[in-house]
């Protein structure tokens, strides 16, 4: 039989021993394989992302998504290969660059992105991720969107910026009736179309949002981008923009919701990044800022010279106006934390259960499982409170839910997002060594997650923000303790903090000083009461017994004795039935 000869580098290889060249001596033993690849797992890749999570399968039918569960498990299947999943590292590795001119001198305030950030966003956005609860109503409809979107992220977060965005612009463009009917059906087109060419020229539009100055974000009345009417003023009228702002992400996007101050104070505005007469509108583009992490993101430092832009809602009543699409994009980083700790904790599950140390699996050490049923939990409780916000989103004509929505979206975005970074290190170190290195998924969902927790309202402002809600509508605080009494009997330790919380919030002094220590443990009830209700017995005993009871609960992998850590752990692993 004639030998078969490979070709290495254009050099014809022995059959017998593939690193040798035909006809030359064979190295001596010692320099041929010096060792095999023992004790390492194989990429968490080509899994159903939606089939292997049991704790959103569930959530999605007991938060009234369940017609979407086909689409969601072909979608869940789709993205979860390893050529899609690689999509999110390439986004990521090769950041996107800004050409403020083209070659012959035309400012053009172009950036660009690698193909792998343009393919994920339009899946996000072919996915209706952008849009699909406003532009397709009904029963679910946010639900079903939020899990979409929890499984994307998990993939890659920063694309989720201008999808977030785009999606939050909406409730805010709806109070301008007549400049919403002109952008929506363009807004909510299903077309992701990233030419750097005039709106009326594209099939899909984006939306960003333009409020952060250098001498205030979370204090944007302090603003001094000056507005001046260009024709009639008022609302739905142009006006020109003089000013700057200091962090403006996604800016490709082909609209803006800008704030600036007009004659009658703060107000919002829509800006276009190209005039209706096709030229460049002077929204300009001084330098994309360094970030340490939400890398595939850009995000602008801008001036606006001049700037034409149409009045949303009255004027001097820009704060009430943006906050209404302030309020999804809230709701949109709960979700996007609770993916990123979802993601962090299937990669170490997935690690533990294949990895080795002192003879046995790490998954089978008490101390790891500690550890892992204790991020499982954590991961698992974030998605119970997402998910059930998303229902009350679906049903805000309920008096009840529209309360729920309105105070625990402020509760929950700091919460989830708080508890990010902290899972984030921690799924890192159940990984070890590789778990630092680039090339693993785990130093990206390190650097995403203080992101959350700082923009949108920095967790200050949304402690604060609970407080005024209750100060304001002292209904939501009902609402909240109607929601929790849902679970009343379920847990002992649940009871008495439920008792303990009413007697925190009913007049203790300093509220304001205080206000990080009632909302963490209004989120803890909270999140203990969803559990309670629909997570197994042992889940939800082991989170009231450890976030509850277990005061001082600041380090995973600290949960008291008698926890089931072995079906925690089961419950959680990325596997398909
Ligand atoms: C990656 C990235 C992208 C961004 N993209 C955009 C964008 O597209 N559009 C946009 O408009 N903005 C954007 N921002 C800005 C972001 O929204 C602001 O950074 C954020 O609102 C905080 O504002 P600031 O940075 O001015 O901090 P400050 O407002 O100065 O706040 C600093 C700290 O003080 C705390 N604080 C403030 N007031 C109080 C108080 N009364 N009591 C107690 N503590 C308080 C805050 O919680 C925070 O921790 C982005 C930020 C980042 C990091």
């Amino acid at each position: 039989m004639p030998r078969k000869l490979k070709e290495h580098n254009g050099l014809k290889m022995s059959a017998e021993d593939p690193r040798t060249p035909a006809g030359a001596a064979p190295p001596p033993r010692f320099l041929a394989a010096t060792h095999e690849v023992l004790n390492q797992p194989p990429e968490l890749a080509g899994y159903n992302l939606y089939a292997a999570d049991r704790a959103l399968r569930e959530a999605v039918a007991r938060e009234g998504a369940g017609a979407a569960e086909p689409g969601l498990l072909e979608f869940g299947r789709r993205i979860g290969t390893p050529e899609y999943l690689e999509l999110g590292q390439l986004a990521n590795r090769y950041p996107p660059e800004f050409e403020p001119n083209d070659r012959f001198g035309h400012r053009t305030d172009l950036v660009r992105f690698h193909p792998a950030y343009h393919e994920l966003m339009r899946t996000a956005i072919a996915e209706g991720l952008h849009a699909s609860p406003w532009s397709e109503p009904g029963p679910g409809a946010h639900v079903a969107r939020a899990a979409r979107y929890y499984l994307h992220a998990q993939v890659e977060a920063g694309h989720g910026c201008p999808v977030t965005m785009t999606f939050a612009a909406i409730p805010s463009l709806r109070l301008q009736p007549e400049l919403a009917a002109r952008w929506e059906p363009h807004i909510a087109s299903r077309h992701y179309d990233p030419a750097n060419r005039p709106a009326h020229e594209k099939s899909g539009l984006t939306v960003g949002m333009a409020m952060t100055e250098k001498q205030g974000g979370s204090d944007v009345r302090a603003n001094t981008t000056r507005a001046y009417p260009a024709a009639a003023p008022g609302p739905g009228q142009p006006y020109e923009l003089l000013g700057h702002k200091f962090f403006v992400s996604a800016p490709m996007c082909d609209l803006f919701l800008v704030l600036a101050q007009a004659p009658g104070g703060l107000t919002c505005f829509l800006l276009p990044r190209w005039r209706p007469d096709g030229s460049k509108n002077p929204m300009q583009l001084q330098r994309l800022k360094r970030k340490m992490g939400n890398v595939s993101n850009a995000s602008a430092e801008t001036e606006l010279r001049g700037a034409l832009a149409w009045m949303v809602g009255d004027e001097g009543r820009g704060v009430r106006t943006i906050i209404e699409m302030v309020a999804m994009t809230r709701f949109d980083c709960m979700i996007g934390s609770s993916a990123g700790m979802r993601m962090a904790a299937a990669q170490a599950l997935h690690h533990c259960s294949r990895r080795s140390a002192f003879g046995r699996l790490l998954v089978d050490q008490p101390l790891m499982q500690n550890v892992l049923a204790d991020l499982a939990l954590e991961s698992e409780a974030a998605l119970a409170l997402t998910m059930r916000i998303a229902r009350a989103l679906d049903a805000r004509a309920d008096g009840h839910e529209d309360l729920l929505a309105r105070l625990c979206t402020a509760v929950g975005k700091y919460w989830i997002c708080k508890r990010a970074p902290q899972h984030a290190a921690e799924a890192m170190e159940c990984i070890g060594g590789s778990g630092v290195m680039e090339d693993s998924p785990m130093p990206r969902l390190y650097r995403e997650a203080p992101v959350n927790a700082i923009w949108e309202g920095s967790g200050n402002i949304q402690c604060l923000d609970v407080l005024r809600a209750i100060a304001k509508t002292p209904a939501v605080l009902q609402a909240y303790f109607d929601e929790v009494a849902r679970a009343r009997g379920g847990h002992t330790a649940l009871d008495r903090h439920v008792g303990l919380l009413k007697a925190e919030l009913g007049g203790a002094p300093d509220p304001e000083y205080r206000a990080r220590a009632l909302v963490d443990r209004m989120a803890a009830v909270l999140q203990a009461a969803l559990l309670v209700q629909h997570a197994p017995g042992w889940m939800a005993d082991a989170f009231c017994r450890s976030r509850l009871d277990g005061l001082g609960h600041h380090q995973f992998g600290a949960l008291p004795s008698g926890v089931d850590c072995a079906r925690i752990v089961d419950r959680a692993m990325p596997r398909e039935p």
